[in-house]
């Protein structure tokens, strides 16, 4: 059932809502744009800017690993101030009324957690800007405990424990998708009622067939991004709207 009338569209969404008993969120760069992060991946963004650094690269070149953190001290200056808006507050708002299953995100900022979502029903596909891991040993400090004072000419972060390569825990190119991530993204999907995508254009595999698989499997699907995605044909709910301008609507 499609809904055309926007007015319409707006009351049969948040009757949908109020149905439902186990809804996920699947967000993407959009979500994030109206607390100032940039979207990395769109024309203009960082990686249009700069060669990135590939995984390989990471593990083998002393150099390029400079490069990756200079670039990620250069982010974490946007990052650690900033804030959740009102589409991470809408999620967040739904946990509190016990139907927020989960949250999977494609997005490294960390603002789901800031705005109070607990760890443990977050999926960072891509891993997370909030936190470091070494790579030998997987031993794990918050972000600002590195980054806070870091002096790159004095060397690349290494691990207090082992010594092993220090790194932001995200997912960088190159870089496979974490095998327990998608298996608790996959059953998220499988196993939810209303599933409802913000501001993702849904174009990154296999992130994006994620939503594909909750329709699939009988939930409904209500996808909220500014432009058109290749699913928006088998989607419940389009809203081609910023999160922020849709989030006015469905209050007012
Ligand atoms: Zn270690």
């Amino acid at each position: 059932m499609k809904h055309s009338d926007s007015n319409n569209q707006i009351e049969a969404f948040k009757s949908a809502i109020n149905k439902s008993k186990k809804i996920v969120g699947f967000t993407g760069a959009g979500i994030s744009t109206e607390s100032g992060i940039p979207d990395y991946r769109s024309k203009g963004g960082i990686w249009d800017k700069f060669q990135p650094v590939y995984f390989e690269e990471f593990i083998s070149d002393e150099g390029k690993r400079t490069l990756y953190w200079q670039r990620k001290q250069e982010l974490w200056k946007d990052l650690s101030i900033a804030l959740p808006n009102k589409g991470h507050l809408f999620f967040k708002e739904l946990y509190d009324k016990g139907i927020l299953a989960g949250l999977i995100t494609q997005n490294i900022d960390g603002l789901h957690e800031k705005s109070g979502l607990p760890k443990d029903i977050i999926v960072n596909l891509h891993g997370t800007n909030l936190e470091v891991r070494c790579l030998d040993c997987g031993f794990t400090v918050p972000s600002e405990d590195v980054f806070d004072g870091l002096d790159l000419e004095q060397g690349n972060p290494l691990c207090p424990e082992c010594k092993g390569l220090f790194k932001p825990d995200t997912i960088s190119f190159g870089q496979q998708l974490r095998g327990e991530d998608l298996d608790r993204a996959n059953d998220l999907a499988i196993s939810c009622d209303l599933m409802v995508v913000v501001g993702s254009t849904l174009v990154v595999q296999p992130a994006s067939s994620i939503p594909s698989i909750a329709k699939a499997n009988g939930a409904i699907l209500a996808i909220i991004t500014l432009s058109e995605t290749p699913i928006d044909n088998h989607a419940d709910f389009i809203f081609h709207l910023k999160m922020d301008a849709f989030i006015n609507l469905i209050q007012s």
